[in-house]
């Protein structure tokens, strides 16, 4: 597929309520949105590193320049016949992987439209839904959590996904133990802890969470490492898997027992595939996490979620839990209890509304071959 012509579009979208995390608050996502034209293929593609640069060393604003004066160009008239190909011509740029998501996402929604298949099914998805979960950030009160997980339980989430906080988090999660001592569990920690903090670690360890996400920094293997050693809770690592070697790593020093993958964070879907099929090899489950992206950003992680390997509810999120209206459609909807349905659709199924891009869109360009 020859790529004739890339749009790029920084976006601003405001949520319903701020986002807090150990990492900052947001009250917004910051979204690059790229759309391809390939070989008479429309491609769209969604990635979300936010405004500044505190949950990865990547931010928004960044992202729209990298795209436009060096990924873009990179591509723009060649010809890609795979996701490989086109990380090859990425890759010369070193890091940015939310960056290159935005493209190899909207390449991949091209090749959908263009072999009139979903995504899903050409990277060998094979489930025609997928199982999500509750994600609830940091509160004000606990009594607060306790609301949101009864919620969350009510509605027949199958698990419930804690933000972490140090100061609060140990009586947080002691007190959700306390009033849920059932319910499926996990904190995570946003790369807020050091192996200083094992004594709250090791307290955390008493309280049968189904795994802690991200305790230690967020370029960190060796230390996870050590400290898996000492816990009986599985760590699950998210900021630190930025790659497939890095995948591979963790897994050799025996760093996590759970990967998080995220789509935008591993430089889109070719990547995300790839790191996928090490941990199935090397027995290592993994699960999608997102970025809080619109309809269209929740689409790649979507397809990735069908894949065999994928074995914790993901984080894909109803429209409706964090915004009033979605900037891409179709919304997010379940299908069930804690279930949101496969695209069945040819690519990925979803793409930018164009009033709202329009208007939640605070820069873009335009490149032509
Ligand atoms: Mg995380």
């Amino acid at each position: 597929m020859r790529i004739e012509r890339i749009d790029i579009y920084h976006v601003n979208m405001p949520m319903k309520a701020t986002w807090r995390a150990a990492f900052g608050d947001e009250e917004a996502i910051d979204s690059v949105i790229v759309h391809i034209s390939a070989s008479g293929h429309d491609g769209w593609g969604e990635s979300a590193p936010y405004r500044s640069p505190r949950y990865s060393p990547e931010w928004a604003d960044g992202a729209f320049r990298l795209l436009r004066d060096w990924l873009g160009p990179a591509i723009l008239g060649k010809d890609i016949p795979s996701g490989q190909a086109l990380q090859r011509h990425l890759k010369p740029f070193k890091g940015n992987f939310f960056a290159k998501a935005a493209l190899d996402i909207a390449w991949w929604d091209a090749r959908g439209n263009h072999a009139g298949e979903p995504v899903g099914a050409l990277i060998g998805g094979q489930r025609p839904d997928v199982t999500v979960g509750a994600d609830i950030g940091v509160q004000d009160t606990i009594d607060g959590v306790l609301a949101a997980v009864e919620s969350s339980l009510r509605q027949g989430y199958a698990r419930v996904k804690l933000k972490f906080q140090r100061d609060s988090g140990l009586e947080t999660v002691r007190a959700v133990r306390e009033a849920f001592p059932k319910a499926v569990v996990h904190i995570d920690c946003n790369s807020s802890l050091t192996l200083d903090d094992l004594p709250l670690l090791k307290q955390l360890d008493r309280f049968e969470l189904a795994m802690i996400e991200q305790p230690l920094a967020y370029d960190d293997l060796l230390d996870h490492a050590r400290l898996q050693e000492q816990l009986q809770t599985p760590l699950c690592l998210d900021e630190s898997i930025t790659t497939l070697d890095s995948a591979r790593k963790a897994i050799e020093l025996g760093a996590c027992r759970w990967i998080n993958i995220k789509v935008g964070r591993v430089g889109g879907i070719t990547n995300a595939l790839a790191i996928h099929d090490h941990c199935q090899d090397a027995g290592i489950p993994c699960w999608i996490g997102g970025m809080l992206e619109s309809s269209l950003g929740q689409a790649s992680s979507l397809a990735v979620a069908t894949l065999p390997n994928v074995r914790y509810p993901s984080d894909i999120f109803p429209s409706a839990r964090f915004y009033h209206q979605d900037l891409s459609e179709p919304e997010i909807v379940l299908s069930g209890p804690s279930t949101v349905a496969a695209n069945t659709a040819p690519g990925l199924g979803f793409s930018p509304n164009a009033d709202q891009l329009r208007a939640h869109a605070v820069q873009r360009a335009s490149l032509v071959a």
